[in-house]
């Protein structure tokens, strides 16, 4: 018996325009039943967009508010009106990084803005990486999720896109914590998948207008993808958007684990591509919105136990890099190193920029997700570094 297959709609859409996105996701949603089909009125809705960091929308670091804006004003027109929208950054506040996209409560459809500061501790038996987590209390509270993702690359897995994004669902400096815990990409995107299988998502969005390539999530080049994507399946999401960079899913651990822990497929034969109202293959998809240049991670993820046995392994593995000439030592990086006694520290007080201890290194690139200046960068370890 052949299994059912994973919907992803390809929503064309070449620019912020607020009609033009609310007109293109709307038609996308429709392909899945619309807002109707997928949470009740009624119910408790909490939008979950990539804040990485207070940034402004050219910055491609955050989902941009014409995507967001869209999303209330579809979740009002469904008669939706107990609706939240937060997360929990890296560094600074929810509320900060909501100013800078112009966005608060009379600006949202009568969606209103939740911090998301306060932490509940869960306990996840069921957890086949991890058996508890520190969640933001609205996360716990609400009863439907709507995961509003962002185009861009990582460090760490490649990619991130709606697997990821839940990792803000983890309140404010535990996130740090689960680094120390889970310290390489593997293990990491099989937290990431028990965090879906623990809150179960509803909907899944991407923001792939305007993408994040290079040295994301924070300190890429904004680049043009032109395209939404939505799907119920979020590791069929991250495939597709895969599929448009010419990038292998299966390099993209949170795809593999994902898929091998049963949150989603990235098995091309069980995703239908929709675009305009018909199924189109990846090929096609490719060839009218792929990027093959897009600027990403493309090698396959190390066997874990190699790493940590081969020396040779170890010395070219990717590590983060400073460049000297950016920082401006304002530590940072070392404040958000989640290594016990720091991977990463000033040696001559602040003189001079701060130097890598790469054998404590986890590879977990906090300190180049939050470095303000992108002073930081992954190279490879035989590489000579600034
Ligand atoms: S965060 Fe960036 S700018 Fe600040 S000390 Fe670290 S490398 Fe330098
Ligand atoms: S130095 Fe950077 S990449 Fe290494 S463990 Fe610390 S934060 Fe993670």
């Amino acid at each position: 018996m052949s299994r059912k297959k994973s919907t992803v709609v390809v929503i064309p859409c070449d620019s912020y325009d607020e009609e033009k996105v609310y007109l293109g996701l709307k038609s996308g949603l429709d392909e899945l039943g619309g807002f109707k089909a997928i949470v009740k009125p009624e119910e408790k809705i909490l939008v979950k967009p990539n804040l990485l960091s207070a940034a402004v929308p050219e910055k491609a670091v955050t989902t941009h508010p014409s995507v967001l804006r869209a999303v209330f004003r579809l979740l009002s027109e469904a008669g939706c009106n107990n609706v939240k929208t937060g997360d929990s950054p890296g560094h600074g506040s929810c509320e900060g990084a909501m100013k800078l996209l112009g966005l608060n409560d009379e600006t949202m459809y009568g969606a209103k803005l939740t911090p998301m500061s306060e932490s509940v501790h869960i306990d996840f038996p069921e957890g086949m990486t991890c058996k508890e987590f520190d969640f933001c209390k609205e996360v716990v509270e609400s009863d439907a999720i709507i995961n509003v993702c962002k185009m861009k690359t990582h460090a760490l897995e490649r990619i991130t896109g709606a697997v990821k994004n839940v990792y803000g669902f983890i309140c404010g400096l535990k996130k740090a914590a689960g680094h120390v815990k889970f310290p390489n990409d593997t293990v990491f995107a099989r937290m990431l998948a028990d965090i879906h299988r623990c809150t179960h998502p509803r909907l899944h969005i991407m923001d792939g207008i305007i993408a994040m390539e290079g040295n994301g999530p924070g300190a890429g080049t904004p680049t043009p993808m032109n395209v939404l994507l939505v799907s119920t399946d979020p590791v069929a999401l991250d495939t597709v958007y895969c599929y448009l960079i010419n990038l292998d899913p299966e390099a993209v651990p949170t795809n593999s684990q994902g898929c091998r822990m049963g949150i989603g497929t990235d098995i091309e034969e069980e995703i239908d591509i929709i675009l305009g109202g018909r199924h189109i293959t990846k090929d096609e998809l490719f060839k009218t919105y792929g990027n093959g240049a897009f600027d990403v991670g493309r090698e396959k993820p190390k066997n874990t136990f190699l790493m940590k046995y081969s020396g040779f392994m170890t010395r070219i593995a990717r590590r983060p890099a400073i460049d000297k000439d950016k920082c401006v030592k304002c530590g940072i990086c070392v404040d958000h190193c989640p290594v016990p006694g720091k991977a990463v520290e000033f040696k001559n007080g602040k003189t001079s920029p701060p130097v890598y201890d790469y054998k404590k290194c986890i590879r977990c690139y906090c300190c180049q997700e939050m470095c303000p200046k992108h002073a930081i960068r992954p190279v490879r370890g035989l590489f000579r570094r600034k």
